[in-house]
Formats: C-alpha cells, structure tokens, sequence
C-alpha cells in the first residue's frame, strides 16, 4: 500500500493552495476530492451543458481579488502550469429596459466618468468609496501574508506605509463622507 506524508480531504482551493505548499517543501500528499471536479466554491464549469454548451461559469467564487495580494501565484508557479488572468474592461455591462446602458471599467476615473452621465454627486462618492478600499487594502494586505501565530507575527508584517494607511482609515476630515459613501452603495 502506498503510504502518504500527507492525506487532505477536500480539493477547494484552500486544500489545493496547502497541498502545493506541501509538494515544495518535500511532503508526499493524497488530496481527496468527493465531486468528479477540484476547485470546491471556485470552480469553472460547463454548467448548462444543454442549453450553453461550450459557456464556462464560475458557480460560487467570481471575483478572485485578494489572491493579487499575496505570493501564492508567484510561489506557487501557477501560471507555469497554465494559469492565466484575463482581466475584463469593461468589467460590468448593466443594460436598462429604456435602452441606455451603463459601463463599469477597470479604470476609476472612466468609471466616475460613466457614472457621472447619471449622478454627479454618485460619481464623486463612488471616487470616494474606491479611494476608501484601496487605503484599507493596503492597510490589512499584511495580514493576509502573516501566518495566523500570533498579533506580533501580523505586526512584524507591518511597514510603516501600512501602518499609516491602517490608522488613516479611523479618524479624518473625510470620514463621515465615506461612512455615508459605503452606506450609499451596499
Ligand atoms: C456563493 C459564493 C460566492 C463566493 N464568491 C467569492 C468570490 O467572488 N471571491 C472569493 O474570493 N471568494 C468567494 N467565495 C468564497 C470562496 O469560494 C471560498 O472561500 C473558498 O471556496 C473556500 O475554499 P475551501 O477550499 O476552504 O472550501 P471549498 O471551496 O468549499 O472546498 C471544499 C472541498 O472539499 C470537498 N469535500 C468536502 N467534504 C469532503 C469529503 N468528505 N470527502 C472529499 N471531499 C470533500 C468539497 O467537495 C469541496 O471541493 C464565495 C463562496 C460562495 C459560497
């Protein structure tokens, strides 16, 4: 019988993501997976095989944001094993009944732009609220690189640069703008 260093039981992408971590560092792994396909809530499947057949759809998982933030494609190799991000702009197309459209884009400023063709009150919030999350962002990304140890690990990810961004977020001129600029787009 052949013996494993490793058996794992689920190939979501947290199994897959702790299984290649433990191939590089030397382990053997048995990841075992129930459905007929790995992924867990991230797969793509050929959902409606009858109706659209050939249409790849993400069931659970859609936006893949913070996995950007952290060296797990680069550590990982993925992208030598076929991974490959193709980004969409515009990356929202919302067609109305009256015939008018809006378009969401990767970039801010075309976004506030297409906005602005309805509200521009709306599109200066949504500037807002944008500029919002990229402060937090910044300011939580250690986090996610930290191994879950202890607050003294976390902090010793900390950079002065994030550290600023973090304490940003609890005070400021701006802040009751922002509070009402999220309360406006949840
Ligand atoms: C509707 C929805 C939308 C989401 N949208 C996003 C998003 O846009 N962006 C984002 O980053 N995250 C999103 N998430 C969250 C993300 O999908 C999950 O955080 C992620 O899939 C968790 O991965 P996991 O490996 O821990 O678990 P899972 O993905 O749940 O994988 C667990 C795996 O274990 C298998 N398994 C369970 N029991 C057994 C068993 N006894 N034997 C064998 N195999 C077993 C399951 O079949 C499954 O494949 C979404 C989740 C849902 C439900």
């Amino acid at each position: 019988m052949q013996e494993f260093d490793v058996i794992m039981i689920g190939a979501g992408h947290n199994g897959l993501v702790c299984a290649g971590y433990l191939l590089k560092a030397g382990y053997s792994v048995l990841l075992l997976e129930k459905q007929s396909i790995p992924g867990g809530a991230a797969t793509t499947e050929e959902a409606l095989p009858e109706e659209a057949p050939g249409f790849y759809f993400n069931l659970c998982a859609i936006d893949h944001e913070f996995i950007h933030l952290g060296p797990v494609v680069a550590e990982l190799e993925l992208e030598k094993y076929g991974l490959e991000y193709l980004f969409c702009d515009p990356v929202t197309f919302c067609p109305q009944p009256d015939g008018n459209y809006f378009l969401a884009h990767r970039s801010v400023d075309k976004t506030c732009a297409e906005i602005a063709r309805y509200s521009d009150r709306d599109a200066a919030k949504y500037k807002e609220f944008i500029g919002f999350w990229d402060t937090l962002t910044q300011g939580i990304t250690p986090i996610f690189n930290a191994p879950p140890k202890s607050i003294v690990d976390i902090l010793g990810n900390y950079g002065l640069h994030n550290l600023q961004d973090l304490l940003s977020l609890l005070g400021g001129v701006d802040r009751e703008h922002v509070t009402l600029a999220m309360s406006n787009y949840a």
